[in-house]
């Protein structure tokens, strides 16, 4: 997950950060909430799901797929082959065969330069065509697509996006997903569910909406929890190492927070599926979805900040990023945004401790300022997100750092009656109106800036997101407890390209020439047996495993880049303020 192709179901992907356990990631499709009302009554299709053992096993290991549909023309069923940098899908996808009102309908396999597998239809088809196909889930223990299917003992399941070979069709669809009872041994247990509902579900809208949501089977731990009208559903697959029902307590109470935030009254309820995933170890990262997130944890996370961070920024994307976006890129909303309100959403809601929240705002800070490219346009991040870890993480740190500077903005050109939550909430409108799918046009947000602030709004708009320059948060940005305060930041260098290096044969490659790496001892070429970057923090110690005369060696250092430090600021509590009066303004 550390690099993504373009998926065209992809509009926002997870960078390395996901290695260094922060990740953020949205998988296409608006929610239905959002879609506006089109004119053609949508289309009955049905999507049925079988889980399926191989030979003498119980546990399943396979989905087998049915898709039904009507569909005109030659019809091209279509699954990327990579998603979110994980290869390999198609050579999951077996035993393709497709039947339509006129009998069998022969289907041309290829693998297309995209990577993306298409099944062709070979002639013209009439009426509704069912398509079915086996997909291979990959062990838990195996190496395999994060949130792909993946099976252990307690199920198999995962994102749409990864397995699901869909048409290109534009309308909408009233899609029945049902579980058929599993091809497997009498006697192996189970239930399917999925993003939609349990064993049979309904949803309508367009055909994306099928990839961006998740399935599984299995018999997880299930944990649901209300706040109010807001709902959760929790399953989780493997051995969390946590108390579930808590954890999904805690999900309710977030959710709450974030939907009145964004004065959402949308009664369905929200699921959450976790995995659990042993090469993640004390780790976790998600994607987040309209109705559903995903979430792959290790078996030693407990349910700290960390991961309550992870679960609230996941959920968020359900306005920003789904609800609210923009058209082509703009990571320093979907992301900047959306890592900014988990921080507030959680200290308004008493979900996270002063310290907690300090501890996160100072992690953005320093992420900001010790990237080599703190300062990159807009324009040279929708370039490079997919090409440069360190770029594609700008939005996320930048874009956090501006919405503080806004909503103190906001607040002080409104003497105290507005703030940032208001006028977010009049962009979600408005983009509930807008018609079409591909969000609001980019101009929108700046035409919110200009009715809050006026043209000098416009102008630091256009000064920190386009052109790169500091946001500058008023001091008490966060609240009366909280300050901050000048500080210089090394330029964080790990000092070897680590991307390089971590391609089979892992090896140290691409090591610069005088940095903290080579005065440490790291050496071109050392065999590479593990990595724990510190990404984007200089502050803390980078640790490399290397093999030297056939022993693991661990070279620590601080991926510091020598030279001078770059001005920067951090937070510090403010001396004599009780913890009860740090909640931010809201
Ligand atoms: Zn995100």
């Amino acid at each position: 997950m550390l690099r993504s192709g373009v998926a065209p179901f992809v509009r926002w992907s997870a960078p390395p950060a996901v290695a260094a356990g922060i990740l953020v990631a949205v998988l296409g499709a608006r929610s239905s909430a959002a879609a506006p009302p089109r004119a053609a009554p949508p289309v009955d299709a049905t999507l049925e799901l079988t889980a399926a053992c191989e030979a003498g096993s119980t546990e399943p290991s396979a989905l087998d797929i049915a898709l039904s549909l009507p569909l005109r023309g030659r019809p091209v069923f279509r699954l990327d082959d990579e998603v979110f940098g994980s290869r390999g899908m198609a050579a999951l996808v077996s035993s393709a065969t497709a039947v339509d009102a006129r009998g069998p309908l022969a289907l041309t396999r290829r693998l297309t330069a995209g990577p993306t597998l298409e099944l062709a239809a070979a002639r013209e088809v009439t009426g509704t065509v069912t398509l079915r196909y086996r997909a291979r889930s990959v062990p838990v223990a195996d190496d395999g697509a994060r949130f792909g299917l993946r099976h252990d003992a307690t199920g198999i399941g995962g994102v749409g996006g990864y397995f699901l070979a869909l048409p290109e069709s534009p309308g909408d669809y009233r899609v029945r997903v049902t579980w058929a009872p599993p091809a497997c041994p009498a006697g192996t247990g189970g239930e399917g569910a999925s993003t939609f509902g349990g064993a049979t579900a309904e949803t309508t809208g367009g055909l994306d909406e099928l990839r961006a949501a998740a399935y599984f089977f299995g018999h997880p731990r299930v944990a649901a929890a209300d706040d109010g009208d807001a709902r959760v559903r929790t399953a989780w697959f493997g051995e969390p190492a946590l108390d579930t029902a808590a954890a999904a307590r805690w999900a309710a109470r977030v959710f709450a927070a974030e939907r009145a935030v964004f004065a959402d009254d949308d009664p369905g309820a929200y699921s959450v599926f976790v995995r659990v995933l042993p090469e993640l170890g004390a780790r976790s990262n998600g994607v987040g979805q309209p109705r559903s997130l995903v979430l792959a944890i290790g078996p030693a996370i407990g349910f700290g900040p960390r991961l309550r961070t992870n679960l609230a920024h996941e959920m968020l994307h359900r306005w920003l990023g789904h609800t609210l976006r923009l058209a082509g890129s703009s990571f320093w909303l979907t992301e900047g945004f959306t890592v900014h309100y988990a921080a507030v959403v959680m200290q308004r809601a008493g979900l996270s401790t002063p310290d907690e929240l300090l501890a996160e705002l100072n992690v953005t800070a320093t992420r900001q300022f010790a990237n080599e490219y703190a300062g990159a346009s807009n324009d040279e991040i929708r370039r490079g997100f997919f090409a440069s870890d360190a770029l594609s993480l700008v939005p996320y740190t930048r874009g956090a750092l501006y919405a503080a500077e806004l909503d103190g903005a906001i607040r002080r050109a409104s003497h105290g009656l507005r703030s940032l939550d208001d006028a977010l909430r009049a962009l979600v409108r408005e983009a509930r109106a807008a018609p079409g799918r591909d969000g609001l046009p980019p101009e929108a947000f700046r035409r919110m800036v200009v009715r809050e602030l006026g043209a000098a709004g416009a102008r630091r708009f256009d000064a920190v997101i386009e052109r790169g320059a500091r946001p500058e948060p008023p001091d008490d940005a966060f609240g009366p407890c909280f300050t901050r305060r000048p500080r210089t930041v090394a330029v964080y260098q790990l000092g070897f390209d680590d991307r390089r290096s971590l391609v089979a044969p892992r090896a140290i490659r691409g090591l610069v020439a005088g940095s903290a790496a080579a005065r440490a001892g790291l050496v071109e070429g050392d065999r590479l047996l593990a990595l724990e970057p510190s990404f984007l923090d200089p502050d803390h110690e980078a640790a490399v495993t290397v093999e030297r005369a056939g022993q693991p060696v661990v070279v620590r250092y601080l991926p510091a880049r020598p030279g001078p430090r770059r001005d920067g600021f951090e937070w510090v509590r403010v001396a004599g303020v009780p913890d009860a009066r740090c909640v931010p303004p809201g």
